[in-house]
């Protein structure tokens, strides 16, 4: 049975088989709301691509189940999609599918959802007392829109000014990926860089810029293969027009 979850405020709806007449809706006091008008807002904020919080929206037991058992679970769904399409999953080029999008699904794409796969961090004493803007710009983002599990490709920018603590470059490469590995809409992604940025440095000082393609925009819905979303976060001293033009000039944008 399929089950879908989605959270609107604290309302908890669950569609079963994909159903409108199996719909049970629960909400924090237990009475039912009006199923239409919460799909029809759920639908909607789908395809404007808008994010209800900056936290990704999990479930408290996301991790019971250790990897091995998701992804036999996903392998066996996906598999029913692939049958239900017609798809002849007897076929040699078809039968490894649903294993592989399973192992894709729970080791790679969404693998930042586990925190036990968050880099670890190793900060360090700024010795040199480098007190301008360290910028890492054109940083590789491959994500996926939590909307259509389509991907969102481009680039990621970072900076920061450092208080006294400064971290490795690659490490600031891996906070972006780390992220990016999930159900992802662009600007909760560019946030969550942003904040652990903050927490790692030990600053407020810091700016994210991504500049990206969304599969779902350029290969459906509007069909737009020029367009590009860019989104940016920016706090402490780069609220400051003069520190923000100067890390949009170091990006060339
Ligand atoms: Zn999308």
């Amino acid at each position: 049975m399929l089950v879908y979850r989605l959270h609107l405020s604290n309302i908890t709806i669950m569609k079963l088989n994909g159903n409108n007449h199996d719909t049970i809706v629960l909400t924090n006091n237990n009475k039912p709301r009006d199923i239409e008008a919460l799909w029809a807002q759920a639908d909607f904020m789908g395809d404007e691509h808008i994010a209800t919080s900056a936290d990704t929206p999990m479930r408290q037991d996301a991790f019971d189940m250790d990897d091995a058992a998701k992804m036999a679970i996903i392998e066996k769904h996906f598999a029913q999609i692939m049958q239900t399409l017609g798809l002849d999953l007897t076929d040699d080029s078809l039968m490894g599918t649903p294993h592989r999008v399973a192992k894709m699904y729970v080791k790679e794409i969404f693998h930042g959802l586990n925190p036990a796969n968050k880099p670890k961090m190793s900060v360090f004493d700024n010795k040199f007392k480098y007190g301008q803007m360290l910028v890492e710009k054109n940083i590789g983002l491959n994500s996926t829109c939590e909307h259509h599990f389509l991907p969102i490709v481009g680039k990621a920018h970072v900076a920061y000014i450092s208080s006294g603590k400064v971290i490795g470059l690659s490490k600031i490469n891996r906070i972006v990926d780390y992220f990016a590995r999930r159900p992802q809409v662009q600007e909760r992604l560019t946030v969550q860089i942003a904040n652990e940025l903050r927490k790692v440095l030990q600053t407020e000082d810091v700016a994210v810029v991504i500049d990206a393609r969304h599969m779902c925009v350029s290969s459906r819905g509007i069909q737009d293969e020029g367009s590009a979303t860019v989104t940016a976060e920016y706090a402490g001293k780069f609220l400051d027009a003069k520190v923000k033009e100067e890390f949009l000039t170091y990006i060339g944008m």
